[in-house]
């Protein structure tokens, strides 16, 4: 039926949006907020990009990369819908060599870059804060 794979699509869609950089921001203040990390901003414009988060006194750069359009090798690709396959993975390498040009462009301007995937936010949280930590107390 017709309506079935209406529905299914649209599901396919939402997953992918649903999993969108608001919630992972959020998910990420809410980590920093419980761990007690302040001295960070937000969205401010850096060089050619704007980080998720900065910690401007250390220069370090925080990205929050959505694993399906940042092209997580670890559970990004399962994701991409079968339909317009080639256009979406055309999107994700234009995201991807974007976000290796915004690394090495912060880094050469003496920024620290710290890039997580949205499943460590899932699943390693811990580990993102004492790595934050680390860098912001060293
Ligand atoms: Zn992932």
């Amino acid at each position: 039926m017709d309506f079935f794979t209406k529905r299914k699509r649209s599901e396919v869609m939402s997953r992918i949006r649903g999993k969108g950089n608001r919630t992972t921001e959020l998910a990420f203040l809410r980590l920093l907020k419980n761990a007690h990390v302040s001295g960070w901003k937000r969205h401010v414009k850096k060089i050619s990009t704007t980080p998720d988060f900065i910690f401007t006194k250390r220069k370090v750069a925080v990205f929050l990369d959505g694993c399906f359009w940042h092209g997580c090798r670890i559970c990004g690709n399962g994701r991409i819908p079968k339909t317009n396959r080639g256009f979406w993975l055309r999107k994700i390498r234009r995201n991807q060599s974007r976000d290796r040009r915004n690394t090495e462009t912060l880094k050469k301007a003496g920024w620290v870059v710290l890039r997580f995937w949205e499943h460590s936010l899932e699943k390693r949280s811990d580990w993102m804060i004492l790595k934050l930590q680390k860098i912001l107390g060293s």
